[in-house]
This record gives structure tokens, C-alpha cells and sequence, in this order.
């Protein structure tokens, strides 16, 4: 390629290869890169049924999109120009890359062009020159990227699908069958933009699960080893606007697309062979139920990707040597307080980890003294496929002087612990009947909140009645206070009492100043329904307490399930 024909690495480009030591191997890499498609990769162009393609938005956001024809949809008649014929090329009736087209000035494009059964992929950037329904759309190539065959799945397309006519699912905070595409998912592609260049879309493959999705407005994208030349890091170092798409290739063929703002975070990620990660902060998605029109067969995983991320799949078995201890990694922690004393850690592990709402974790950690500890804490987190799930979520109340509570507060990276068990019976799923009651009372104090939190949670979809009361001494100090305001029952059926114990403090309208009293349950609870069961959480005296008002009120203790921290 000669001088004329050279991609010039930008700013941010060089900002990353600054950052991560990579700028020689990069500038010897850069004569790959061009400014025209390489005439050899025209017949790669032309075979292809399916490209991804990325559009901008009106605010800016690079939304990629599945763009879909007969082979030959696609051409490239020059090294200048890539065209999807019109009469040839679908996309998908919502998608909105249509919108983005009809009204949205900047048309900046960019395309890759898979063939994921030969595992290869290239990169053109450019401008969207003319379009019209129905008519050709030309983008005028400015770069031309080929990418190394790692992390592609190989697959091919087998038949057509029965397209579904559903309206789209979208929002700005991902549903739960969003979530379970990108759980699921090994492959990803990912648009972003350098704000005075061009727009690009490269390839993520991994095991499914190598995306952690850490809440319904965030995801964590592990960057595995690349080539250094970090050509979409370096657009994110000078743009946070990104764009994801997944699809279920060979299941239902939805499709999620997904914009946002992606952070990266260098040097301090934990994930095995991922020395850098992708913070990815959700601002829309877009779910088309079962509209990929093809339907693929999934051939093998590529070799070369780390194990992070195996065994959330169906198809995954379960690593060999057995699943405790297991290392797990903490990738993100937060508040869940005024005073901030509690906070929610997010933790991931390579393998599936089997736990019910209500169970405990119990883990070792070590201090930085080289001193190991012991310590349980309850899982707040639903796990999102009923055999388990990868992650995990524990909510923690920092004690004063307390050596495991303080090391969690106050971490910083992503240190790891060892996951050594799980276990409990506080849960609703494991009291030997084979179904749901059809009432669930959960009654907590403190930190105590926990279980019942986790069991709040899981019975959101379901028919089950529940009655929450919890007593904290501090209004400040009560977790998940927001949260349990909006918890939205499909059934309508949540009822929330908090009562605060201290007795000067102002208390907010709606909660109940005081102890939780025989008085205070018997109006709280309806107990001429025979078919409950009451779970109760907190400091030892407390539980002895409830469980002795509840007998007083005739609650046979049979259907009493408790639980005390020992401190
Ligand atoms: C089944 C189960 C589930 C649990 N779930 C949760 C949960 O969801 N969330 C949660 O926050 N906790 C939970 N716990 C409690 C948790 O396991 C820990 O005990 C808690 O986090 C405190 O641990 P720590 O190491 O910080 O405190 P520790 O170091 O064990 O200290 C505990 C307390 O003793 C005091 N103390 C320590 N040493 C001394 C000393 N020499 N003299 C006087 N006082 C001292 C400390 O100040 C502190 O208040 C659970 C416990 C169990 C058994």
C-alpha cells in the first residue's frame, strides 16, 4: 500500500497506544490499513447476505444495524465506493438506521463485511454519498480496516426465518429478554466514532456471558489482547457515543440494539486475558422480536478466547474442576444508602454459580497483610436463568472496626475473592413445597433486608402477595430505600411498611415511628389466608422477638423461616 493510500492514526488512536505501550507495534501494523477497499476483497463484498452497518443518530449515536439481501447485495464496484442495492438490501421495519437516514445530516457510515465461516472481517468507513428508498445507497469508502480471524465464532446460515410481526420492544433501561439476548450472546459488534474523522464498527466475540451485564442500564465489555493499534478505543478516548448489536443467531433471531456511553477503564481489569474494559452506560436499546431473517448454525468457537465467560451458555459444559472454591472478581460497587454506610458489590465468576433467592455466599478474602478471613453475606441478586447465573450481587453494611466489611468499602480495582459456598434455607424455593404460597410475608430489621430483598425481587412476575415490613433505626441508614418505593408487582399485590425506631428523628410521610409490635403485624398482616409463609432476618433479639408475636397471633411456627447475622 503506499504513502498516499495510508490510514493516518488519530488523536485518540494515539492516545491509546500511548497508554497501553503499543505505538511501535501499531505503526508497523498501520501499512494494513488503507484509505480504499483492497481490490482483492472485492469478491468478499459481493458473497456476503448479511453486513453490519452503523448510522448516526440526531443526537449523535452510532446505532449498528443487521442490513440483510441475497448475495450480491452488497458490491463493491470500485475501491472507492461500497453500495447496497436497493432493490436487494432489507433492513429491519424498525430499525433506526431508516430514521437516521430520512433525517439525520451527518451520514457519516461505517460497515464490516463477515464471513464468519472462513472467520474473516473488514472494515469500511466512509460517507453515506446518495440515498433514497429503494434506490442504491453509496458510501464512499475513506478507510478500509481488514481485521485477524481471533474471537470469531465460526457459523453459517442454514434457512430463512419466519420473520414474527411484533412491534419492537424500547426503552432506556434494558428489559429482562434484552438482557437475556446479551447474556447469551458470543458475538457483538460495536460502533463508535472519532468526532472529527469517521465512524467504525468492529467485531467482540467471546463465550457467552463475556459481556457482564452488571444492571439493566450497564454493561462491561472485556477488552481481550488485540492487535494495539486500538482503533476503536482510540475513538472512545475522544468520543463516549456507542452503539452494541447482538443477535440470536441460531435461536429466536431477535435482535437488541443498544447506544450509549462507553468508558474504558485501562490496565485494572480483572477478567481473564482482558487487560481492559469497556464500562458501558445504557441510553436506549431497541429489542426486534425475532427478526434476523436468517437462521444460522453455529459451526465452533473460536480457540483463542479466554475462559471468562464460559459455562453461562446451554450449550457451554461446565469447567471440569469443580465449582468451589472459585475465584470471583469484583467489577463494581455502588451505595445503597443516604449515609452511604451500605453498599451493593457486583461480583463475577467464570463459572455458573447454582443459588436461590435468599441464600448466602460465604467467601475468603485477603486482606492486603496477606491475612485471610471468612465471611458470609446474603446474594440481593435474582439469578437470571433458573440454574444459576455467573454474577452475583451482595449487599454489605459496613461495621466500624469490622475487618471484612471495611476491606469491600473501601477496595479499589477489581480485587478478586474466593467463592467457597452456597447455602441457606430462607428462601421460598427450597421449603419442600413443590409450589409458591400464595402469600409471602418478609420482615427484616437493618441489614437484615437483604434476603428478603433478593425474594422481593424474584417474586416481581408472579402471582404471589407480599407483605414487606422492615425496621431500620436510621432512616439515612436503610438500603435500597428507592428501590422498594417503585418496586412494581405485575400483580399489584407488594405492601410496604417501614417503621424507624428512633424517637427524635424527623420521619418521612408514610413510615411508622417504632418498633415492629404484635400490634403493628396484626394490622399489617392478613392472616385468614392460610396459604403463606413468613420469612424474618435481623439481630438475634429481634428475630426471637417477631417469632414469639407471630406465634401470639397464631402463626403455626411451621411456616416461621428465620435467619440471624452473627456478627
Ligand atoms: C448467613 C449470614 C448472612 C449474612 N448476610 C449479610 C449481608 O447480607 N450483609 C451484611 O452486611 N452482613 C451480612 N452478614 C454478616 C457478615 O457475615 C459479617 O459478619 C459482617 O459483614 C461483618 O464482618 P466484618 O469482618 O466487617 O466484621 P468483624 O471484623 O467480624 O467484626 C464484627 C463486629 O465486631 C466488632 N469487633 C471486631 N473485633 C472486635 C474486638 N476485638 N473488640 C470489640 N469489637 C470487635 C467490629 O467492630 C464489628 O462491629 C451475614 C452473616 C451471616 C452469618
Amino acid at each position: 500500500m503506499g504513502g498516499e493510500n495510508l490510514y493516518l492514526f488519530h488523536e485518540g488512536e494515539r492516545i491509546a497506544q500511548g497508554k497501553d505501550g503499543t505505538r511501535a507495534v501499531a505503526n508497523r501494523l498501520q501499512l494494513h490499513l488503507g484509505t480504499s477497499i483492497d481490490v482483492g476483497r472485492f469478491e468478499l463484498f459481493r458473497e456476503q447476505r448479511v453486513v453490519y452497518a452503523l448510522s448516526l443518530d440526531e443526537d449523535g449515536y452510532p446505532w449498528v444495524s443487521e442490513v440483510t439481501g441475497p448475495a450480491g447485495f452488497l458490491d463493491a464496484p470500485d475501491e472507492h465506493t461500497a453500495i447496497f442495492r436497493g432493490e436487494k438490501t432489507s433492513f429491519l421495519p424498525e430499525d433506526p438506521i431508516l430514521t437516521n437516514f430520512r433525517t439525520c445530516s451527518d451520514r457519516r457510515m461505517a460497515i464490516i463485511v463477515m464471513d464468519f465461516e472462513k472467520r474473516i472481517r473488514y472494515r469500511a468507513n466512509g460517507n453515506l454519498e446518495a440515498y433514497a428508498p429503494d434506490k442504491d445507497y453509496v458510501l464512499d469508502v475513506a478507510e478500509a480496516i481488514p481485521g485477524c480471524p481471533k474471537y470469531i465464532q465460526r457459523r453459517r446460515i442454514v434457512g430463512q426465518r419466519q420473520c414474527m410481526e411484533k412491534p419492537v420492544t424500547r426503552g432506556k433501561s434494558l428489559s429482562a429478554e434484552a438482557i437475556e439476548a446479551i447474556e447469551k450472546s458470543n458475538t457483538t459488534f460495536l460502533g463508535t466514532l472519532n468526532p472529527n474523522g469517521h465512524c467504525d464498527v468492529s467485531h467482540r466475540g467471546g463465550f457467552p456471558g463475556f459481556i457482564v451485564v452488571n444492571s439493566a442500564v450497564e454493561l462491561v465489555i472485556p477488552e481481550y489482547g488485540g492487535n494495539g493499534m486500538f482503533l476503536t478505543l482510540g475513538n472512545l478516548e475522544l468520543c463516549s457515543r456507542a452503539g452494541l448489536i447482538f443477535v440470536d443467531f441460531e435461536g429466536t433471531g431477535n435482535v437488541v440494539q443498544v447506544v450509549g456511553d462507553a468508558f474504558l477503564e485501562w490496565k485494572n481489569a480483572e477478567y481473564e486475558g482482558a487487560g481492559r474494559l469497556i464500562r458501558f452506560h445504557v441510553k436506549q436499546f431497541v429489542l426486534h422480536h425475532g427478526a434476523s431473517p436468517y437462521k444460522w448454525e453455529m459451526i465452533d468457537y473460536s480457540d483463542v478466547i479466554p475462559a471468562h465467560g464460559r459455562g453461562h451458555g446451554e450449550d457451554l459444559p461446565m469447567q471440569g474442576k469443580g465449582l468451589f472454591p472459585m475465584e470471583m472478581v469484583l467489577v463494581d460497587s455502588q451505595a445503597m444508602n443516604e449515609s452511604g454506610t451500605t453498599k451493593r458489590f457486583t461480583l463475577w465468576g467464570s463459572q455458573l454459580i447454582p443459588y436461590t433467592p435468599g441464600q448466602y455466599a460465604t467467601f475468603t478474602l485477603t486482606l492486603p497483610s496477606g491475612k485471610e478471613l471468612q465471611r458470609s453475606w446474603t446474594i440481593t441478586s435474582v439469578p437470571t436463568a433458573s440454574a444459576g447465573d455467573h454474577k452475583m450481587e451482595i449487599t454489605v453494611k459496613h461495621m466500624t472496626g469490622g475487618e471484612a466489611s471495611t476491606y469491600l468499602h473501601e477496595a479499589e480495582g477489581y480485587p478478586k475473592v474466593q467463592l467457597i459456598a452456597v447455602g441457606g434455607e430462607l428462601s421460598p424455593y427450597l421449603s419442600g413445597v413443590p409450589e409458591l404460597p400464595r402469600q409471602v410475608i418478609l420482615i427484616s430489621a437493618g441489614i437484615g433486608i437483604t434476603p428478603m430483598m433478593a425474594i422481593a425481587r424474584s417474586l416481581r412476575e408472579t402471582d404471589v402477595e407480599v407483605t414487606f415490613i422492615h425496621s431500620e433505626r436510621h432512616e439515612k441508614d436503610r438500603a435500597f430505600a428507592d428501590e422498594l418505593s417503585s418496586l412494581n408487582f405485575s400483580n399489584g399485590s407488594f405492601k410496604l411498611t417501614t417503621t424507624v425506631t428512633d424517637p427524635e428523628e424527623p420521619i418521612n410521610p408514610g413510615v411508622v415511628r417504632g418498633r415492629i409490635t404484635r400490634e403493628l403485624l396484626q394490622s399489617k398482616l392478613k392472616l385468614e389466608n392460610h396459604d403463606y409463609q413468613a420469612y424474618i432476618c435481623g439481630p438475634g433479639k429481634f428475630v426471637r422477638d417477631v417469632r414469639e408475636f407471630l406465634s401470639q397471633l397464631k402463626v403455626q411456627a411451621s411456616r416461621v423461616h428465620t435467619e440471624e447475622f452473627i456478627f
